[in-house]
């Protein structure tokens, strides 16, 4: 499967980034208070114990990069 960037319309090159220890998660900018106590912040998840990863598309010319949430 391919994605064409909603930017400039080129193929987006696919790829993956792993989480580390905690699962990567999106926090709202309003309820950021720094990586510390981002665990225990509600967000959303964005890799868990199945899937420690999040498959990635990237666009190298518009420096954009566009994934899927689960
Ligand atoms: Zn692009």
């Amino acid at each position: 499967m391919s994605e064409k960037c909603p930017y400039c319309n080129k193929e987006m090159q696919k790829g993956i980034i792993h989480s580390d220890r905690y699962s990567l998660k999106w926090i709202p900018e309003s309820k950021d208070k720094g990586a510390i106590i981002a665990p225990f912040i509600k967000g959303k998840k964005l890799t868990n114990i199945n899937k420690s990863y999040l498959e990635v598309y990237y666009c190298i010319d518009c420096k954009k990069m566009i994934f899927e949430v689960i």
